[in-house]
């Protein structure tokens, strides 16, 4: 079955409406794409969506009740909900560093999650 399909590139400001053709693994761009990473951004779109994963964990004893994390690299759309599962578990303690791996190889995908920011630990009156 041939399905068509819009896919908005997301790779620049302009933000393409590409429209595409495919079936099993095979994909025509049939207009709307300005350049070549177009066509490569709506393959990944249509067979292997991913998405860069932003969120927030509970800090202990910090500054801030929370600190924002992200991955490394973008995951799969599908193991998206998996990773924030485990975040929503984890508590870490201040000092936190920016940058300091929260979950390593999250999924067994090679993707780490890190922290964005620094929370100092809370200094009491
Ligand atoms: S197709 Fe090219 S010009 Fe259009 S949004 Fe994607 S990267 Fe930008």
């Amino acid at each position: 079955m041939t399905i068509e399909k819009e896919v908005t590139c997301i790779v620049c400001p302009i933000g393409c409406k590409i429209l595409v053709k495919y079936t099993g693994t095979s994909l025509d761009v049939l207009t709307g794409n300005k350049c070549k990473k177009g066509i490569e951004y709506a393959r990944s779109e249509v067979f292997n969506p991913r998405r860069m994963l932003t969120s927030s964990i509970h800090v202990q004893g910090g500054e801030w009740p929370l600190v924002s994390v992200k991955s490394t690299t973008s995951v799969p759309k599908d193991k998206i909900f998996t990773v924030l599962e485990e975040l929503h578990k984890i508590t870490i303690k201040a000092p936190i560093k920016s940058k300091q791996i929260i979950l390593k190889n999250v999924a067994n995908m090679g993707i780490d999650i890190i922290t964005t920011k620094t929370v100092h630990v809370l200094k009491k009156p």
